[in-house]
């Protein structure tokens, strides 16, 4: 019986968004398939957006959207925090910790994604900070495989150079790239008109390159800082 390793030995995961919709553009093909593995899946969505920066509408919508990918991935729980969208920089990282900390005592989960922390946009930033603040190896040793993704728009609107993005595992989503496609575009307001690196040919023109990458058709990347592989698992 060949051992399991890397994402084949997921089962619980905990998938990180900083804001609802980092999961979908970052990591979606990777989610349907380990939905298709039958991981437990929980989804935090750390932000939420809030008027008057985001008009009433715009709110309603946001809230829908994320009630029909929570329902199109058949996440097993969603947890929602309230700290709000493009403000999160305004909180102490201490807040940030206890609850992520409180969080996985809950859960326990083997397997943890997060954007990455390379991004321009700071909130990805604070949300790997946050994981890596609160996975201390002695406190969650039940915590195997950290990976962060790469989020369109954020990971390759950054300086390249300033910040480089060491991807180094990759996920073939050749199966899963129509839906991941589908997945995106229910997010209607992130959903931008080609060059726009979060229109339906940005995410199949990302996917072919990161695939080109590791003679896959289509791919997801992820840079892995810390696996920890037991014996018989
Ligand atoms: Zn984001």
């Amino acid at each position: 019986m060949p051992s399991r390793h890397g994402m084949n030995a997921c089962e619980n995961v905990l998938i990180v968004s900083a804001h609802a919709d980092d999961e979908a553009f970052g990591m979606g093909g990777t989610l349907l398939r380990l939905r298709d593995q039958e991981c437990r899946l929980t989804w935090l969505i750390m932000s939420r957006v809030w008027t008057p920066r985001w008009s009433e509408e715009e709110v309603e919508q946001r809230e829908g959207d994320i009630d029909r990918v929570a329902e199109f991935v058949g996440f097993d729980d969603v947890i929602r925090w309230d700290f709000p969208d493009n403000r999160m920089d305004e909180y102490p990282r201490d807040d940030y910790q206890a609850k992520m900390i409180d969080v996985l005592e809950d859960l326990q989960p083997d397997t943890i994604f997060s954007p990455g922390p390379s991004d321009w946009n700071w909130e990805h930033r604070i949300a790997f900070e946050t994981v890596e603040a609160s996975t201390k190896p002695v406190y969650s040793p039940y915590v195997q495989q950290i990976y962060a993704f790469e989020v369109p728009s954020s990971t390759d609107w950054g300086y390249q150079g300033y910040r480089q993005c060491h991807r180094n595992v990759y996920v073939d989503i050749g199966e899963y790239l129509t839906e991941k496609v589908k997945m995106c575009s229910l997010y209607s307001t992130e959903v931008g008109e080609y060059p726009h690196p979060r229109s339906p040919q940005g995410v199949e023109y990302w996917s072919a390159m990161r695939g080109m990458e590791c003679g896959r058709e289509a791919a997801e990347a992820f840079y892995a800082p810390r696996i920890v592989h037991d014996e018989a698992k």
